[in-house]
């Protein structure tokens, strides 16, 4: 079980990088249900596909999704003393508590927990050399992010939106929560931005481009949309992300185009001198 060393000893401690690990970058959203685990995953395989070598961390310690998008289920996870071995799947390596935990289990941390939860599969998962760590963060301004940027050295986050005015709002405090806690929000994706009928005609649901909108307005980079697609929900439900790439379709160039315009912008960042961490103080 997680340890219970509070909140206070991460303060006390500077961010630290992790071990063998490049960039560390998180996946936030204001809101759940935007795709946030979506967008991760997609983004970690997609890394991968492209030569890189990916981890993806479940920071969503009160609702893993990971067990399910990546088809852990029933894979017992395996530890060599003080480190827990990451799943080797659709070419990444990961790490969920909902593989540590039973199924159906209700994950209830208090703050002290929560943050012991996080270290622990956070620093105590043998990560190996990567080029990438992708964290998939909990919805929400809450401990997780906290603690994540007083315990690891981040290069970024990528904030996903849909593009409704209410989802807008969410991401919004999303974002500032990232600048508070000095973590450079390096881009928003807008996720379900429209729908292709079987008519071959585009839908507008949500208002396309409202997360763009506010992505301007905010002065952050925007990476890219990702249509509504009965195929993505699909594979993301029976833990077969790699099948989203093979598919031949059109669905494959929109992740193969988010995952380049996401290397695009690490890369800028890091060319223009980003990823310095500033001394953070939150209270
Ligand atoms: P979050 O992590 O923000 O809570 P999820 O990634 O778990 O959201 O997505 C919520 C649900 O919506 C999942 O069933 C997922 O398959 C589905 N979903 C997410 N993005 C899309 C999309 N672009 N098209 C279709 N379904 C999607």
């Amino acid at each position: 079980m997680p340890t219970q060393d509070g909140p206070q000893a991460a303060q006390a401690a500077q961010p630290a990088p992790l071990p063998g690990v490049k960039q560390i970058i998180a996946v936030g959203a204001g809101k759940g249900g935007v795709g946030k685990s979506t967008v991760s995953v997609n983004l970690a395989v997609g890394l991968a596909r492209a030569g890189a070598k990916v981890g993806l961390l479940d920071g969503d310690i009160y609702g893993p999704s990971l067990p399910t998008m990546l088809g852990l289920t029933g894979q017992p996870a395996q530890a060599q003393g003080n480190v827990i071995q990451p799943f080797e799947v659709h070419g990444i390596r990961a790490m969920t508590l909902g593989a540590l935990v039973e199924e159906e289990k209700p994950l209830i941390w208090r703050g002290p927990m929560a943050h012991g939860a996080f270290k622990q599969i956070a620093t105590q998962t043998g990560w190996g050399e990567l080029d990438y760590l992708i964290i998939d963060l909990p919805p929400g301004t809450g401990d997780v992010p906290l603690t994540m940027s007083q315990l690891l050295q981040m290069t970024g986050a990528v904030v996903v939106c849909t593009p409704q005015k209410v989802a807008q709002d969410d991401a919004r405090r999303a974002v500032r929560m990232f600048q508070t806690l000095g973590v450079e929000v390096l881009g928003v994706v807008e996720n379900m931005s429209y729908f292709i009928g079987d008519d071959g005609k585009e839908y507008d649901i949500f208002g396309k481009g409202g997360a763009e909108t506010m992505a301007g307005q905010m002065d952050i980079p925007f990476l890219g949309t990702l249509p509504i697609n009965t195929v993505l929900r699909h594979n993301c439900d029976t833990g077969d992300p790699t099948a989203n790439f093979t598919g031949g379709d059109k669905l494959a160039e929109e992740l193969d185009a988010l995952t380049q315009a996401f290397v695009r912008r690490v890369e800028d960042f890091l060319a223009s001198g980003g990823a310095q961490q500033p001394t953070i103080s939150v209270t």
